[in-house]
């Protein structure tokens, strides 16, 4: 059995990013709600009544403090850099690591995770990263960089780049185009919430194998596995819709998130059972969260106003995967 530093240590890190507040949400005559307070503490705001001031005496909020928190200045490589570079120098040296985007749908949690072609996001720099590294470290040139794009929808997964099989990259030149491709074949379904919300889970495994010389200068063959998770909008359905389809929909993506939680939770507490089984999501994500992995959690919220109460059960989930 491990010794007991090791068994504690598998840590969840926990982030949040504020994204800007949209002209929607601004031509809707909403304020700011969220604060950065320092680097790891935000306040969230609950306004009472904002017309009455006598009321505006009795505002509620509350302070929450993560590893580090991203103001809505924070750019597509500063997170990465915070987030996600240490997980991916776990990965190079033989290591699993998970990063998981959770919030509600409009939050910015594809933004996070896949970003614009001007402006990368995690995925793509992740990629561009171990590329880079790869080439620096490889003794023998020799590298493969295996690549699967799958979305968990309803509890079915379905590729999203390459059915069959999985894509063996030799650079890091198409890789936007390719998860662009890949995330428009996601799985969007109008409800009444929103227009448009993302029902579905993707997720990004990365298969990292090439051979490094040891302190004896034998070839070591390396193989690490990074997983890139953005999340389905973790608004409840129930609340939202009332139709069946909905709401099973719903269930089932909370069935995912639950199951999630219930995982991390078993492993942090070095239980021998772990409940991969309960969902698609976690039996993707079998080999890739406990062990020796590394996991990394970036809650995505909006600062207005008008989605406190979706951000404040964001937050409320995050400070619960904290103290896994
Ligand atoms: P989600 O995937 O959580 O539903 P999106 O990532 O699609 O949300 O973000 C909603 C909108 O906000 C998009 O138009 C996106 O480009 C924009 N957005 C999100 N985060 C940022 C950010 N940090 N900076 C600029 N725009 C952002
Ligand atoms: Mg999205």
């Amino acid at each position: 059995s491990l010794p007991e530093t090791e068994k504690t240590g598998n840590r969840v890190t926990v982030f949040v990013r504020v994204r800007p507040i949209s002209k929607k949400e601004k031509e809707a005559g909403s304020r700011c709600c969220v604060r950065i307070v320092n680097p790891r503490d935000v306040y969230l705001t609950e306004f009472v009544n904002p017309n009455d001031y006598l009321r505006l005496k009795r505002i509620r909020g509350r302070h929450f403090t993560f590893d580090a928190c991203f103001p809505d200045s924070a750019t597509q490589q500063e997170v990465y850099s915070t987030s996600t570079s240490e997980l991916v120098e776990g990965v190079l040296q033989g290591r699993n690591g998970t990063v998981f985007c959770y919030g509600a749908t409009g939050a910015g949690k594809t933004y996070t995770m896949l970003g614009t072609v001007e402006s990368p996001g995690v995925m793509v720099l992740a990629i561009k990263d171990l590329f880079r590294k790869i080439k620096t470290r490889s003794c023998d040139g020799n590298h493969a960089v295996h690549l699967s794009y799958l979305e968990v929808y309803n509890e079915t997964v379905r590729d999203l780049i390459s059915p069959g099989r999985s894509l063996v990259l030799r650079e890091d030149k198409q890789v936007m185009t390719l998860l662009q491709q890949g995330n428009h074949n996601r799985t969007t379904e109008p409800t009444c919430a929103n227009e448009t919300s993302s029902r579905s889970h993707a997720v990004l495994q990365v298969v990292v194998e090439y051979q490094v010389r040891d302190a004896a200068m034998n070839i070591i063959n390396s193989v690490g596995k990074l997983s890139l998770v953005d999340l389905a909008g973790s608004e409840r359905a129930l609340a939202t819709d009332q139709r069946t389809l909905r709401s099973l929909e719903g269930a089932n993506i909370n069935r995912s998130l639950l199951a999630l939680s219930c995982c991390i939770n078993a492993l942090v507490d070095g239980k021998k059972h772990i409940p991969y089984r309960n969902s698609k999501l976690t039996q993707l994500l079998k080999d890739s969260l406990g062990g020796t992995c590394s996991t990394v959690m970036i809650a995505s919220i909006s600062p207005s106003n008008l989605s406190s109460g979706e951000t404040q059960n964001t937050l409320h989930w995050a400070d619960r995967a904290k103290e896994i």
